[in-house]
């Protein structure tokens, strides 16, 4: 998974601007970059790239093409061959003549190489046979039929750009592309949000579909080399961009904006009135998301059933392929997502599709593959979120889901009080994060970290641990509380933290047992809840809010995953092996 981003025509600067795409899309991976320019002048290609994150500012080394018209870049999500500078895209051919991004899997990339035995391919990666295999195949067509030759031999979920330094040729199936029509210049980009700054008049390809950039725009269907008619959108959205102002980095500004979202979402019932109502017509309606996103939807499940008395199904994205089968066309399948780029969750919408059933996406970024695809997409809107680790989109999506349940029954008001009531709660714990950075710095060193809830609290358990893993590389295990003690309680150690959330509802004496059992073990408990208990060891309050006490709680977690990454001298913001949209299976 990766971002590619590519501009030719009477641009000036087209590294500079590349280099500028590349920033709005580096969240799809920041293994490695790199930038290929062409230079009129001398007939070659240069090419910068490195390992790491892009550099903050275009230096020193990206001089000496500064006014030329054509540049292609990439950052890497590394999936075949090591992140090193060698594998970093854009790769060349052996002539040097031709240079390609791509982002995805060639899945059929060690049989294909086998055909490549007088080339000299230097990498390790499945991209670079791509561009060798056009450069043989350009020995009997031009550049066009030659790209539309290979792309149709590629297996697997694909999108490549490629350049001879004359016009850019771009394909796809699955991973996304979007070209821009500019004042004398066209783009490439895997997020039309990359593109708004320069254009607002965008081609969305298809799948299948190859799209030829010189001095005009051609589009052709790459099964059949047919030309088509491309369809040019105009749209109206504005470029979301997200500074850090006074945060040092984007997780800390975004855990602090999150009541700014609730009151937000609070304000917007109208949309979230028409998902309920899609709800209660439905056959049956399914949840699918990944990662952080379906904790929500698993939130879902027990909100529904305690709040509506509604039975919802879930499945995290990848799976739902293999239990899809019983979806008729009167089913509604509900897609979560922050980017609505998670090819996880856009191939079950597929399918969904494929079977007549209505889908429905709450998701955050406006205009993403998924905002695009399904019947009526719902923004979550809770703004940029820049940070790889989910925070405000996360409490979004659990508000939705508050909002969501008490709705189907026409209690519209009183969810939009309980969720106003949980935005001050989390600024009320804000204020208090001191406490919350000390027990960083007392439990920072441990290996192990479980975290326990029943009920409506057992998804909130597991967001906690995904937080605490991705931020601070400690493992942490959420469990619904009856759980642990069926063989996970034989890692409990003198001393192992384990957080217990006790909100005042029908699980508090449950969980209480549970955090005795632990106790009794040796485990250092800390309680977060509205209650002190002499079982815990370490206690943080948070005021009890009904069924919204779902929202603040999490950011307990947050906050203590962030203090932990600092602790622990790691970059809260790039967390290691991970991208903000995770495009590829
Ligand atoms: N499979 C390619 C690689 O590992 C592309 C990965 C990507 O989409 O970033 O280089």
């Amino acid at each position: 998974m990766c971002g590619i981003f590519g501009v030719i025509g009477q641009d000036t600067n087209a590294v500079q601007t590349t280099f500028n795409g590349l920033k709005d899309i580096e969240y799809r991976g920041y293994d490695s970059w790199g930038i290929a320019s062409w230079n009129i002048e001398d007939g070659i290609w240069k090419i910068e790239k490195n390992t790491g994150f892009l550099p903050k500012i275009m230096d020193s080394r990206f001089r000496g093409n500064d006014g030329v018209g054509l540049a292609i870049g990439h950052t890497r999500w590394a999936t075949h061959g090591g992140v090193t500078q060698i594998n970093a895209h854009p790769h060349k051919d052996c002539s040097g003549k031709l240079v390609l991004v791509h982002n995805g899997i060639v899945e059929n990339y060690l049989e294909l190489k086998k055909t490549l035995k007088s080339h000299n391919l230097k990498s390790e990666t499945d991209t670079e046979v791509i561009v060798h295999l056009i450069e043989e195949a350009l020995k009997k067509n031009g550049l066009n039929q030659a790209v539309l030759n290979i792309f149709q031999k590629l297996r697997g979920l694909n999108a490549i750009v490629v350049s001879d330094g004359n016009e850019i040729i771009a394909a796809k199936v699955g991973s996304p592309l979007i070209a821009g029509v500019g004042n004398g210049k066209l783009f490439i980009a895997s997020d039309p949000n990359a593109l708004l700054p320069h254009t607002k008049k965008l081609v969305f390809l298809q799948d299948n579909q190859l799209i030829r950039l010189n001095k005009e725009l051609e589009l052709y269907n790459s099964l059949n080399s047919r030309k088509l008619q491309p369809i040019i959108t105009t749209v109206p959205w504005e470029h979301s961009t997200s500074g850090l102002q006074k945060y040092k980095y984007f997780l800390e500004k975004e855990i602090y904006e999150q009541p700014k979202a609730l009151r937000n979402i609070a304000q917007n019932a109208k949309e979230v009135e028409q998902v309920a109502g899609m709800i209660r017509k439905a056959y049956g309606t399914f949840f699918i998301a990944c990662g952080s996103a379906s904790y929500s939807c698993l939130l879902g499940v027990y909100l529904f059933s305690k709040i509506a008395k509604k039975h919802v199904n879930f499945s995290v994205g990848s799976e739902f392929n293999y239990i899809e089968d019983y979806i008729k066309p009167k089913s509604l399948v509900v897609a979560v997502s922050q980017s609505g780029e998670s090819i996880d969750t856009l191939e079950p919408v597929l399918s969904a599709k494929k079977h007549g059933a209505k889908t429905v996406a709450l998701v955050n970024v406006l205009g993403s593959t998924l905002y695009r695809s399904v019947d009526f997409p719902v923004l979550l809107r809770a703004g940029v979120e820049k940070a790889v680790c989910s925070t405000k989109a996360l409490t979004a999506m659990f508000a939705h889901m508050v909002f969501l349940s008490y709705c189907l029954v026409g209690k519209r008001k009183t969810a939009q009080k309980i969720i106003l009531e949980s935005a001050r709660e989390i600024e009320s714990i804000l204020k208090r994060r001191s406490a919350i950075k000390n027990l960083a710095g007392k439990i920072f060193h441990q290996k192990n970290i479980f975290i326990l809830g029943r009920g409506l609290s057992y998804p909130v358990a597991m967001e906690s641990s995904l937080k605490i893993k991705e931020n601070a590389y400690i493992h942490a295990e959420g469990f619904a509380g009856g759980e642990l003690k069926h063989g996970v309680i034989a890692l409990i150690e003198k001393n192992t933290p384990v957080i217990v959330f006790v909100p005042e509802d029908e699980t508090k004496q449950a969980i209480l047992a549970n955090a005795m059992e632990v106790k009794a073990r040796g485990a250092f408990i800390i309680g977060v809840g509205p209650e002190n208990n002499p079982v815990f060891d370490f206690f943080f309050k948070v005021r009890d809010v009904g069924a919204s006490s779902v929202i603040p709680h999490p950011v307990f977690a947050q906050l203590l995953s962030y203090y932990l990454a600092l602790k622990l001298g790691l970059n809260p913001d790039r967390p290691r092996n991970l991208a903000k949209s995770v495009v590829v299976r």
